[in-house]
């Protein structure tokens, strides 16, 4: 069975394939032409030697006439002529009379005999013909015997003129010879050829796989940099592409767990500083006491909420399109209400909430998570504001898009913060923020939930002067990604 395997991984090889692929293409021709060549060989000798025997067997016949030899074959002068030919030729010569009966046959087999083929009976019809016995290296040649009779043709008997054809069979051999050894010579440099090709192509997919291989077990942690061939360069490109996204993604999620202990770690700690620092006290006043509680309140809080939050981007993340809990909402009254609840917090801080509408939109989106995106925008805005600044939120449409824009004149953020935002955990300024209060999964949640829907999330950020971040979802739910 593994052997098997093995022998089938080798056919299949790509090496393998090549190599046969060049050794075909560098034999078959070679092949081919030796089989032309030897061919052409036999037909030009026997075409070169019928158009000389010929005439040949004209002057013969034309003695065969004059002297009425198919009448009377016992003239001598005659049968030593056709005895000189045969010599010459090596072979044997017939007289065939109008009958097709062999009226000579200097080898005397078949005197007496009919002659059939098809060579006789072209040649019946006033024309020579010729047969070539491959297998004897016979070559027989019969020429009309045309006598004329009272100013007509007639074709009245056909002079055989056989030759012995050994000299093509011995040049064949000679040829074969010459071949083989050649054909041995060019077989070798062929397979080399191929060798070398097979390895040319194969060597850089081993390079690849081994480079994989060496990423893989950590052995390199280097770009893989095969460019033999274009396609294996652009191959490798996109590998590497790849492995960084990769790469990427694992810091990210090693970021994302130690960020994830670290916030919730604190509230703990703080809770143990304030519970320690009750148990060390004796006779704890009552106000005291009741504050620490308040404070060790506000941790649990807040310690619960990040959970929440974790819960909900987790929910997100998992397959979350099909929780999604679609429905026709009327975009102006949610946003409305997000703001009504938000109104007592910008009040404190003296922030000024504005609303403006367009037009009425209504949007088939998930209330839910719809209200936890715009909510977080809203509140982002007034938490990074100043004292009496103000947040504008607007909402829009056309055909196909709800446009809700949060806009405000608070702090905003440095160039280089902006990309992280929707990061989970990121924030801007950690010691400023702590005092404002967050864990910074707000904008994490508020992408996922707009993504969710299809839609997308522009920001636009100048340091000290205000942030706007502009929504927009398509106003129908798309169910299906093209
Ligand atoms: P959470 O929303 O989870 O309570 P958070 O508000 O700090 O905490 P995000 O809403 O994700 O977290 O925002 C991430 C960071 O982006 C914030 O900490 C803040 O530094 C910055 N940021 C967000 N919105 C604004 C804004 N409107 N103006 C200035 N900075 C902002
Ligand atoms: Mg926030």
């Amino acid at each position: 069975m593994k052997k098997g395997q093995g022998f089938k991984k080798i056919i299949n090889s790509l090496r393998f394939q090549i190599l046969v692929l060049v050794v075909v293409v560098g034999l078959l021709p070679t092949a081919v032409l030796f089989t032309l060549y030897n061919n052409l060989y036999v037909s030009q000798s026997v075409e070169s030697d019928v158009s000389e025997i010929v005439p040949q067997g004209e002057v013969v016949i034309s003695q065969i006439i004059s002297s009425g030899y198919l009448n009377n074959t016992e003239q001598e002068n005659i049968n030593t002529l056709l005895q000189a030919l045969g010599n010459t030729y090596g072979g044997r010569i017939m007289v065939v009379n109008s009958s097709l009966n062999i009226v000579k046959d200097t080898y005397k087999i078949d005197e007496g005999k009919t002659a059939i083929s098809p060579e006789i009976i072209q040649v019946m019809n006033g024309k020579y013909a010729y047969f070539y016995d491959k297998s004897n290296s016979d070559l027989f040649v019969a020429v009309p015997i045309i006598s004329t009779f009272s100013g007509e043709e007639l074709v009245v008997g056909a002079l055989i003129i056989n030759k012995s054809m050994n000299y093509i069979n011995t040049n064949l051999d000679y040829f074969f010879n010459v071949e083989i050894v050649f054909g041995l010579v060019w077989s070798v440099l062929v397979i080399i050829a191929g060798i070398y090709f097979s390895e040319r192509v194969g060597r850089p997919f081993t390079k690849f796989s081994k480079s994989l291989k060496d990423i893989e077990d950590g052995i390199s942690d280097s770009d893989i940099h095969v460019n033999n061939f274009s396609e294996m360069g652009a191959l490798s490109e996109q590998m590497n592409s790849l492995l960084n996204r990769m790469k990427v993604v694992d810091e990210s999620r090693q970021e994302f767990v130690s960020n994830v202990s670290h916030e919730l770690k604190t509230p703990l700690t703080s809770m143990k500083v304030l519970a320690d620092s009750l148990n060390s006290m004796e006779d704890v006043p009552n106000e005291l006491y009741k504050e620490f509680m308040l404070d060790i309140g506000d941790e649990i809080d807040r310690e619960t909420q990040i959970i929440n939050d974790l819960l909900t981007l987790v929910k997100m993340d998992k397959g979350a399109r099909e929780s999604l809990n679609i429905s026709s909402v009327n975009m102006n009254e949610l946003i409305e209400l997000i703001m009504k609840r938000l109104k007592p917090i910008a009040e404190k801080q003296n922030i000024e909430l504005v609303f403006e509408s367009f037009r009425p939109v209504v949007a088939e989106v998930d209330k839910v998570k719809m209200t936890l995106a715009i909510t977080n925008l809203i509140e982002n805005g007034i938490k990074y504001n100043k004292e009496t600044g103000w947040v504008h939120v607007s909402i829009n449409s056309d055909h196909q898009f709800c446009y809700i824009k949060v806009q405000d004149c608070g702090i905003g953020m440095p160039k280089e913060s902006i990309e992280h935002i929707f990061e989970r955990f990121y924030r801007v300024d950690k010691s400023h923020s702590r005092e404002i209060g967050g864990t910074g999964l707000g904008l994490a949640i508020t992408k996922s939930s707009i993504v969710m829907h299809r839609g997308d999330i522009k920001v636009h950020s100048v340091e000290g002067e205000g942030t706007t971040f502009d929504v927009r979802i398509p106003l129908n739910y798309i169910e299906e990604a093209e």
